[in-house]
């Protein structure tokens, strides 16, 4: 572990935030740092370029019958707000056992995930009883080109189980295997009823004003109950979600009312969940007596993990229409489409991973759906069936990703590297 937080900590140092507008040297050089990590462990290390994005490391290691990908991403977010951070993002600090920076959880803590269970097997048992390729993207927090080319290249994924290492335990201690990611689209609603705005004492009243109207038609996206009104969805069978957790985790008060009915893990997981997340209408401040002539919404809405997204495009802006009152003109323009993933739960590795989290844990893995979806899953279903994907990692739900002071526990790194680590053995032995 010592060797492994140093190493931890050099990624960290380098702000590998490849958003346009950042400088690309620390790409690189975080690019640079993983390939020669993984080489360090005797793996054939090497830059993969990517086109129209930045490279990927791919290391390729041991020999044996069974193949597992070991995925994690080098790029992060960037710092955000620096004086909301405690310290420096990219000055790696310990404190209370956490290490903190930029990139210590998402998803450098995958990177380190993976070296450490190959250097166990090569420092402690000299070999590696399966072929095992490390493939590290370069460009995922930007939606980077990686899930296109596997769409091209499907042989790279291709393989007895592929552990995407960007996930985290539902609560430390408690291992955890992410089974369903919900989906996600999003559409733009416009609303236009006047050619200008209209003088609201002289006009107002018989005036269409394009505003209210547009709210209107949101406030028909949920019901009263705060259930989504758009799509349905179907009961979660894996791990419930804990309330007084949830509430805490959101920041809300525990009696403050949250939308929506049925378990918590359904509304989490299997339920739609709709929400407007930006308007175009004049600010407040300069606001004047006019009637509003024309006003625009985004409206996205998270999809169940089986639904498809074509459908689901095209419910949502039928509904947007539909809702539209008074007659007023209402265009909708669908946005972007993501696949959710229920993933295949009753494969060999699945069988070798649920046995090594239990084994490093002390205690049974539970399955957990998560509210994001991930581009690269849904390119690996559908172009590599046969492989098993296991969703599990060291990023809990204290890690902060993509927040002001991320970290990431180290103990509970350490067995998610023993529980990796027994994972490929196992796996290796069930030939
Ligand atoms: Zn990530």
């Amino acid at each position: 572990m010592p060797d492994l937080l140093e190493d931890l900590s050099a990624l960290v140092r380098v702000p590998s935030c490849a958003f346009s507008g950042f400088p690309r040297e620390p790409v690189h050089e975080a690019a640079e740092i993983t390939r020669a990590l993984f080489a360090a462990v005797g793996a054939q290390s090497r830059l993969l370029p990517i086109d129209g994005g930045e490279p990927a490391v791919v290391a390729e290691l041991g020999a044996g019958e069974r193949h597992v990908v070991l995925y994690s991403h080098y790029d992060v977010q960037p710092a955000g707000d620096l004086d909301a951070w405690t310290t420096s993002p990219f000055e790696p600090t310990i404190r209370d056992g956490r290490l903190y920076g930029r990139g210590a959880a998402d998803d450098k803590s995958g990177i380190v995930m993976h070296l450490g269970a190959l250097r166990a097997m090569t420092r402690l048992l000299g070999d590696v009883p399966l072929r095992v390729t490390a493939l590290i993207e370069g460009e995922e927090e930007c939606g980077g080109p990686l899930p296109d080319y596997v769409l091209a290249h499907p042989a790279m994924v291709d393989a007895d189980a592929m552990v995407v290492a960007d996930v985290g335990n539902r609560s430390l201690g408690e291992p955890t295997l992410v089974t369903a990611l919900r989906g996600v689209v999003d559409a733009t609603v416009e609303v236009r009823t006047l050619p200008h705005p209209a003088h609201s004492g002289m006009f107002g009243g018989p005036a269409p004003d394009a505003l209210l109207a547009l709210i209107r038609i949101l406030d028909t996206l949920r019901d009263e109950a705060g259930d989504t009104t758009v799509l349905s969805g179907y009961p979660w069978e894996g791990a419930p979600v804990d309330e007084q957790q949830y509430r805490a985790d959101l920041g809300v008060a525990p009696d403050a009312q949250l939308l929506g009915t049925g378990p918590l893990a359904d509304r989490l997981v299997t339920k739609p969940a709709v929400n407007v997340i930006g308007l175009d209408a004049p600010p407040v401040h300069g606001a004047i007596n006019a009637v509003i002539p024309v006003a625009r919404a985004k409206v996205s809405l998270r999809i169940p993990p089986a639904t498809d997204p074509g459908t689901a495009m095209a419910a949502l802006c039928e509904h947007l229409r539909q809702a539209a009152p008074w007659g007023v003109d209402v265009v909708v323009t669908p946005g972007e489409e993501g696949r959710g993933c229920a993933l295949e739960t009753q494969g060999p590795a699945y069988a070798a991973a649920r046995w090594a989290l239990g084994a490093a844990y002390g205690r049974e893995a539970s399955e957990a759906g998560e509210g994001g979806s991930i581009p690269l899953v849904a390119a690996i279903m559908e172009v590599a069936p046969r492989t098993e994907i296991l969703l599990m990692g060291a990023e809990d739900p204290g890690a902060a990703i993509h927040a002001p002071n991320e970290s990431v526990d180290i103990a509970e790194l350490e067995s998610m590297i023993v529980a990796e680590t027994l994972f490929l053995l196992r796996l290796a032995e069930t030939v």
